[in-house]
Protein backbone atom coordinates (compact mmCIF):
# COMPACT_ATOMS: atom_id res chain seq x y z
CA UNK A 1 0.00 0.00 0.00
CA UNK A 2 3.21 2.29 0.48
CA UNK A 3 4.97 3.15 -2.65
CA UNK A 4 8.81 2.12 -1.94
CA UNK A 5 12.13 2.26 -3.81
CA UNK A 6 14.51 -0.16 -3.68
CA UNK A 7 17.96 1.26 -4.91
CA UNK A 8 20.61 0.25 -2.62
CA UNK A 9 19.10 -3.53 -3.06
CA UNK A 10 19.28 -2.62 -6.82
CA UNK A 11 23.08 -1.93 -7.47
CA UNK A 12 23.96 -4.60 -5.05
CA UNK A 13 21.54 -7.31 -7.06
CA UNK A 14 22.33 -5.59 -10.80
CA UNK A 15 26.34 -6.56 -9.73
CA UNK A 16 24.77 -10.22 -9.23
CA UNK A 17 23.08 -10.00 -12.81
CA UNK A 18 26.29 -7.87 -14.54
CA UNK A 19 29.14 -10.32 -13.15
CA UNK A 20 27.52 -13.36 -12.77
CA UNK A 21 24.03 -14.44 -14.68
CA UNK A 22 24.84 -12.80 -17.89
CA UNK A 23 28.48 -13.84 -18.43
CA UNK A 24 26.95 -17.50 -17.54
CA UNK A 25 24.30 -17.10 -20.38
CA UNK A 26 26.86 -15.60 -22.49
CA UNK A 27 29.13 -19.07 -21.38
CA UNK A 28 26.08 -21.54 -22.41
CA UNK A 29 25.46 -20.19 -25.46
CA UNK A 30 29.25 -19.98 -26.61
CA UNK A 31 29.40 -23.50 -25.72
CA UNK A 32 27.01 -24.68 -27.46
CA UNK A 33 27.85 -22.91 -30.34
CA UNK A 34 31.21 -24.64 -30.47
CA UNK A 35 28.79 -28.00 -29.92
CA UNK A 36 32.40 -29.09 -27.37
CA UNK A 37 33.35 -32.86 -26.57
CA UNK A 38 34.00 -31.64 -23.04
CA UNK A 39 32.19 -31.01 -19.94
CA UNK A 40 30.70 -27.31 -19.63
CA UNK A 41 33.11 -27.18 -15.97
CA UNK A 42 36.43 -28.47 -18.29
CA UNK A 43 35.45 -25.82 -20.72
CA UNK A 44 35.14 -23.33 -18.41
CA UNK A 45 38.47 -24.23 -17.04
CA UNK A 46 40.47 -24.81 -19.79
CA UNK A 47 38.50 -22.63 -22.96
CA UNK A 48 39.11 -19.47 -24.37
CA UNK A 49 37.67 -16.45 -22.74
CA UNK A 50 34.89 -14.72 -24.15
CA UNK A 51 33.70 -11.40 -23.38
CA UNK A 52 33.81 -11.42 -19.98
CA UNK A 53 36.08 -13.53 -18.86
CA UNK A 54 36.74 -12.20 -15.66
CA UNK A 55 34.18 -14.33 -14.55
CA UNK A 56 35.21 -17.50 -15.30
CA UNK A 57 37.03 -18.05 -11.89
CA UNK A 58 33.22 -17.43 -10.56
CA UNK A 59 31.79 -19.96 -12.17
CA UNK A 60 34.39 -22.19 -12.02
CA UNK A 61 34.06 -21.86 -8.61
CA UNK A 62 29.81 -22.24 -8.74
CA UNK A 63 30.82 -25.79 -10.98
CA UNK A 64 31.17 -27.63 -7.83
CA UNK A 65 28.53 -25.91 -5.58
CA UNK A 66 25.83 -28.65 -4.64
CA UNK A 67 21.83 -28.23 -3.45
CA UNK A 68 19.32 -30.89 -2.64
CA UNK A 69 22.10 -33.36 -4.42
CA UNK A 70 22.49 -31.14 -7.83
CA UNK A 71 25.41 -30.12 -8.63
CA UNK A 72 25.52 -26.73 -10.54
CA UNK A 73 28.46 -27.94 -13.31
CA UNK A 74 25.90 -31.08 -13.69
CA UNK A 75 22.71 -28.80 -14.00
CA UNK A 76 24.23 -26.35 -16.55
CA UNK A 77 25.49 -29.24 -18.32
CA UNK A 78 22.11 -30.58 -18.63
CA UNK A 79 20.94 -27.40 -19.88
CA UNK A 80 23.20 -27.31 -22.45
CA UNK A 81 21.83 -30.97 -23.46
CA UNK A 82 18.32 -30.64 -23.71
CA UNK A 83 17.99 -27.37 -25.29
CA UNK A 84 18.58 -26.31 -28.93
CA UNK A 85 21.01 -23.20 -30.06
CA UNK A 86 17.98 -21.52 -30.70
CA UNK A 87 15.99 -22.35 -27.26
CA UNK A 88 18.96 -21.29 -25.30
CA UNK A 89 18.86 -18.13 -27.18
CA UNK A 90 15.42 -17.69 -26.75
CA UNK A 91 15.86 -18.08 -22.88
CA UNK A 92 18.25 -15.48 -23.11
CA UNK A 93 15.81 -12.96 -24.63
CA UNK A 94 12.99 -14.01 -22.08
CA UNK A 95 15.34 -13.49 -19.52
CA UNK A 96 16.18 -9.97 -20.78
CA UNK A 97 12.63 -8.96 -21.65
CA UNK A 98 11.28 -9.75 -18.64
CA UNK A 99 13.74 -7.71 -16.55
CA UNK A 100 13.37 -4.99 -18.56
CA UNK A 101 9.61 -4.36 -18.12
CA UNK A 102 10.07 -4.57 -14.24
CA UNK A 103 12.85 -2.18 -14.14
CA UNK A 104 10.53 -0.37 -16.22
CA UNK A 105 7.89 -0.41 -13.93
CA UNK A 106 5.40 -3.18 -16.01
CA UNK A 107 4.04 -6.66 -13.80
CA UNK A 108 2.12 -7.10 -16.42
CA UNK A 109 3.92 -9.80 -18.01
CA UNK A 110 3.17 -12.59 -20.33
CA UNK A 111 3.75 -16.36 -18.46
CA UNK A 112 6.42 -18.62 -20.34
CA UNK A 113 7.30 -22.07 -20.43
CA UNK A 114 10.58 -22.50 -18.58
CA UNK A 115 12.10 -25.46 -18.32
CA UNK A 116 12.74 -27.44 -14.84
CA UNK A 117 16.06 -26.78 -15.20
CA UNK A 118 16.16 -23.11 -15.83
CA UNK A 119 13.63 -23.03 -12.67
CA UNK A 120 15.94 -24.98 -10.61
CA UNK A 121 19.44 -22.44 -11.83
CA UNK A 122 17.47 -19.56 -10.73
CA UNK A 123 15.07 -20.42 -7.47
CA UNK A 124 17.18 -23.18 -5.97
CA UNK A 125 20.62 -21.85 -6.83
CA UNK A 126 20.44 -18.17 -7.36
CA UNK A 127 17.83 -17.30 -5.05
CA UNK A 128 17.89 -19.94 -2.37
CA UNK A 129 21.84 -20.66 -1.93
CA UNK A 130 23.92 -17.80 -3.65
CA UNK A 131 22.03 -14.72 -1.98
CA UNK A 132 23.23 -15.82 1.32
CA UNK A 133 26.44 -17.41 0.18
CA UNK A 134 29.66 -14.60 1.24
CA UNK A 135 32.41 -16.45 -0.95
CA UNK A 136 30.34 -15.71 -4.04
CA UNK A 137 29.58 -12.32 -3.13
CA UNK A 138 33.60 -11.79 -2.54
CA UNK A 139 34.38 -13.32 -6.38
CA UNK A 140 31.37 -11.45 -7.65
CA UNK A 141 33.35 -8.06 -6.46
CA UNK A 142 36.06 -7.62 -3.84
CA UNK A 143 34.05 -4.50 -2.04
CA UNK A 144 31.76 -7.68 -0.49
CA UNK A 145 34.60 -8.57 1.56
CA UNK A 146 34.02 -5.38 3.66
CA UNK A 147 30.36 -4.47 3.30
CA UNK A 148 28.56 -7.77 2.79
CA UNK A 149 25.47 -8.64 1.51
CA UNK A 150 22.45 -11.65 2.80
CA UNK A 151 18.86 -11.69 3.46
CA UNK A 152 19.23 -9.98 6.51
CA UNK A 153 21.40 -6.87 4.81
CA UNK A 154 19.07 -6.51 2.01
CA UNK A 155 15.59 -6.44 4.77
CA UNK A 156 17.85 -2.88 6.01
CA UNK A 157 18.74 -1.39 3.08
CA UNK A 158 15.24 -1.62 2.31
CA UNK A 159 13.78 -0.43 5.66
CA UNK A 160 16.48 2.36 5.94
CA UNK A 161 15.47 3.78 2.10
CA UNK A 162 12.37 3.49 2.94
CA UNK A 163 12.49 4.72 6.93
CA UNK A 164 9.91 1.66 7.25
CA UNK A 165 9.23 -0.80 9.78
CA UNK A 166 5.39 -1.86 8.56
CA UNK A 167 4.75 -4.30 5.68
CA UNK A 168 4.57 -2.34 2.78
CA UNK A 169 2.01 -4.15 0.89
CA UNK A 170 -0.64 -4.49 3.44
CA UNK A 171 0.39 -1.60 6.44
CA UNK A 172 -1.10 -4.45 9.26
CA UNK A 173 1.36 -6.07 10.65
CA UNK A 174 4.88 -4.65 11.65
CA UNK A 175 8.17 -6.44 10.50
CA UNK A 176 10.01 -4.81 13.24
CA UNK A 177 11.07 -8.43 14.54
CA UNK A 178 13.62 -10.49 11.83
CA UNK A 179 11.06 -13.06 12.22
CA UNK A 180 8.37 -10.98 10.57
CA UNK A 181 10.83 -10.54 7.85
CA UNK A 182 9.88 -11.90 4.69
CA UNK A 183 11.94 -11.71 0.85
CA UNK A 184 8.54 -11.83 -1.31
CA UNK A 185 8.67 -12.41 -4.83
CA UNK A 186 6.01 -10.09 -6.75
CA UNK A 187 5.67 -11.91 -9.55
CA UNK A 188 6.36 -15.57 -7.86
CA UNK A 189 9.78 -17.14 -8.46
CA UNK A 190 8.09 -20.66 -9.62
CA UNK A 191 6.20 -19.03 -12.25
CA UNK A 192 8.56 -16.42 -13.39
CA UNK A 193 11.98 -17.47 -12.10
CA UNK A 194 13.97 -15.45 -14.30
CA UNK A 195 12.60 -12.45 -11.96
CA UNK A 196 14.06 -14.26 -9.15
CA UNK A 197 16.80 -11.62 -8.45
CA UNK A 198 15.21 -8.52 -9.83
CA UNK A 199 14.93 -6.00 -6.65
CA UNK A 200 12.14 -4.89 -8.08
CA UNK A 201 10.38 -8.01 -7.97
CA UNK A 202 11.46 -8.20 -4.48
CA UNK A 203 9.57 -7.24 -1.80
CA UNK A 204 10.70 -7.53 2.27
CA UNK A 205 7.11 -8.54 3.48
CA UNK A 206 5.27 -9.68 6.37
CA UNK A 207 4.51 -13.37 6.90
CA UNK A 208 1.15 -13.07 6.33
CA UNK A 209 1.57 -11.13 2.76
CA UNK A 210 4.29 -13.76 1.68
CA UNK A 211 2.67 -17.00 2.82
CA UNK A 212 -1.38 -18.85 2.17
CA UNK A 213 -4.15 -18.48 3.32
CA UNK A 214 -3.79 -14.67 3.86
CA UNK A 215 -1.22 -13.91 1.62
CA UNK A 216 -0.43 -14.18 -2.12
CA UNK A 217 1.54 -17.53 -2.30
CA UNK A 218 2.17 -18.17 -6.13
CA UNK A 219 -0.87 -16.43 -7.48
CA UNK A 220 -1.11 -13.84 -9.88
CA UNK A 221 -3.37 -11.41 -11.10
CA UNK A 222 -2.90 -9.01 -13.55
CA UNK A 223 -3.42 -6.43 -14.86
CA UNK A 224 -1.52 -4.83 -11.70
CA UNK A 225 0.34 -2.37 -9.98
CA UNK A 226 3.07 -3.13 -7.45
CA UNK A 227 4.04 -1.24 -4.47
CA UNK A 228 7.01 0.34 -6.79
CA UNK A 229 4.64 1.47 -8.73
CA UNK A 230 2.22 3.70 -6.54
CA UNK A 231 0.90 4.26 -3.22
CA UNK A 232 -1.86 2.24 -3.84
CA UNK A 233 -3.26 3.00 -0.39
CA UNK A 234 -3.56 6.87 -1.16
CA UNK A 235 -6.16 5.25 -4.37
CA UNK A 236 -8.16 3.45 -1.49
CA UNK A 237 -11.33 3.74 -0.36
CA UNK A 238 -11.38 2.68 3.37
CA UNK A 239 -15.24 2.92 4.41
CA UNK A 240 -15.96 2.69 7.65
CA UNK A 241 -19.52 0.31 8.48
CA UNK A 242 -20.22 1.97 11.55
CA UNK A 243 -23.31 -0.29 12.03
CA UNK A 244 -21.34 -3.74 11.38
CA UNK A 245 -17.84 -1.79 12.82
CA UNK A 246 -15.74 -3.10 9.96
CA UNK A 247 -13.79 -1.47 7.39
CA UNK A 248 -14.80 -1.81 3.68
CA UNK A 249 -11.60 -1.37 1.11
CA UNK A 250 -13.17 -0.53 -2.32
CA UNK A 251 -11.06 1.03 -5.93
CA UNK A 252 -12.45 1.78 -9.50
CA UNK A 253 -9.24 0.41 -10.51
CA UNK A 254 -9.27 -2.66 -11.93
CA UNK A 255 -5.59 -2.60 -11.12
CA UNK A 256 -5.94 -2.08 -7.38
CA UNK A 257 -9.01 -4.42 -7.45
CA UNK A 258 -6.53 -7.32 -8.59
CA UNK A 259 -3.90 -5.79 -5.80
CA UNK A 260 -6.13 -6.26 -3.19
CA UNK A 261 -7.84 -9.68 -4.18
CA UNK A 262 -3.76 -10.78 -4.72
CA UNK A 263 -3.13 -10.03 -0.95
CA UNK A 264 -6.79 -10.96 0.37
CA UNK A 265 -7.18 -7.56 2.17
CA UNK A 266 -10.33 -7.31 2.00
CA UNK A 267 -10.83 -10.00 4.14
CA UNK A 268 -7.37 -9.23 6.18
CA UNK A 269 -9.29 -5.61 6.80
CA UNK A 270 -12.55 -6.46 7.91
CA UNK A 271 -12.38 -7.82 11.52
CA UNK A 272 -13.95 -5.78 14.26
CA UNK A 273 -10.08 -5.53 15.96
CA UNK A 274 -9.03 -3.49 12.60
CA UNK A 275 -11.91 -1.33 12.80
CA UNK A 276 -11.47 -0.63 16.61
CA UNK A 277 -7.68 0.13 16.36
CA UNK A 278 -8.63 2.56 13.10
CA UNK A 279 -10.77 4.49 15.30
CA UNK A 280 -8.58 4.35 18.69
CA UNK A 281 -6.07 5.79 16.56
CA UNK A 282 -8.03 8.26 14.90
CA UNK A 283 -9.12 9.40 18.40
CA UNK A 284 -6.00 9.93 19.69
CA UNK A 285 -4.87 12.15 16.46
CA UNK A 286 -8.29 13.92 16.54
CA UNK A 287 -7.15 14.81 20.57
CA UNK A 288 -3.73 16.27 19.19
CA UNK A 289 -5.07 18.27 16.22
CA UNK A 290 -7.96 19.75 18.40
CA UNK A 291 -5.02 20.79 21.26
CA UNK A 292 -2.98 22.43 18.22
CA UNK A 293 -6.26 24.08 17.08
CA UNK A 294 -7.10 25.27 20.44
CA UNK A 295 -3.41 26.58 21.47
CA UNK A 296 -2.41 28.55 18.33
CA UNK A 297 -6.63 29.48 18.02
CA UNK A 298 -6.33 28.85 14.28
CA UNK A 299 -8.45 26.27 12.13
CA UNK A 300 -6.41 23.69 10.51
CA UNK A 301 -7.19 23.00 6.76
CA UNK A 302 -7.16 19.87 5.48
CA UNK A 303 -4.41 19.67 3.89
CA UNK A 304 -2.61 20.39 7.32
CA UNK A 305 -4.45 17.65 8.72
CA UNK A 306 -2.95 15.05 5.78
CA UNK A 307 0.37 16.65 6.38
CA UNK A 308 0.48 16.16 10.21
CA UNK A 309 -0.44 12.70 9.70
CA UNK A 310 2.23 11.61 7.15
CA UNK A 311 5.00 13.50 8.11
CA UNK A 312 4.80 15.13 11.69
CA UNK A 313 3.10 12.14 12.70
CA UNK A 314 5.69 10.40 11.22
CA UNK A 315 6.73 8.66 14.64
CA UNK A 316 3.68 6.27 13.55
CA UNK A 317 3.58 6.22 10.28
CA UNK A 318 5.24 3.30 8.14
CA UNK A 319 6.27 2.65 11.49
CA UNK A 320 3.27 1.63 12.84
CA UNK A 321 0.05 -0.21 11.35
CA UNK A 322 -2.98 0.97 9.56
CA UNK A 323 -1.58 4.89 9.30
CA UNK A 324 -3.52 4.53 5.58
CA UNK A 325 -6.55 4.12 6.92
CA UNK A 326 -6.36 6.38 9.95
CA UNK A 327 -5.43 8.96 6.93
CA UNK A 328 -8.47 8.39 5.04
CA UNK A 329 -10.69 8.81 7.81
CA UNK A 330 -9.77 12.49 8.32
CA UNK A 331 -9.83 12.80 4.46
CA UNK A 332 -12.74 14.67 4.77
CA UNK A 333 -12.48 16.73 7.96
CA UNK A 334 -15.62 17.73 8.29
CA UNK A 335 -17.13 14.45 7.78
CA UNK A 336 -15.20 13.06 10.49
CA UNK A 337 -16.00 15.12 13.27
CA UNK A 338 -19.50 14.64 12.47
CA UNK A 339 -18.50 10.92 12.19
CA UNK A 340 -16.84 11.24 15.48
CA UNK A 341 -19.82 12.94 17.56
CA UNK A 342 -22.09 10.73 16.42
CA UNK A 343 -20.12 7.11 17.03
CA UNK A 344 -16.86 7.99 18.81
CA UNK A 345 -18.08 7.55 23.14
CA UNK A 346 -15.90 9.19 25.65
ZN1 LIG B 1 1.86 -7.56 4.91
Amino acid sequence: MWKVTNEVNKVILDDFRNKLIEPLFEEIIYYKRQSLNISFCENIKNGIDVKRGSSRSLINYLNKRKTKKVTFGNLIDKIISDNSLNELENYYSIFVFQNNEINSGNYNIKEEVISKEFKFLFADFFYEMFFDYKKIWILIDKKYEKSSFDRNIFHINFKRENNIEICPYCDIDSTISVFNNEVEHFLPKSRFPFLAMNAYNLIPSCHACNKKPDGKGSDVYMPIYSPYNMQIGDKLKFENDIVKRKIELSTDDSFIENYLKLLNLKSRYSPRRVYDYVEAKAESIYETLNDIEQMGKVSLTQKQIENYILEKGIKFAKKEPLTLAVKYAFSEYELYLSYRDKHIVD
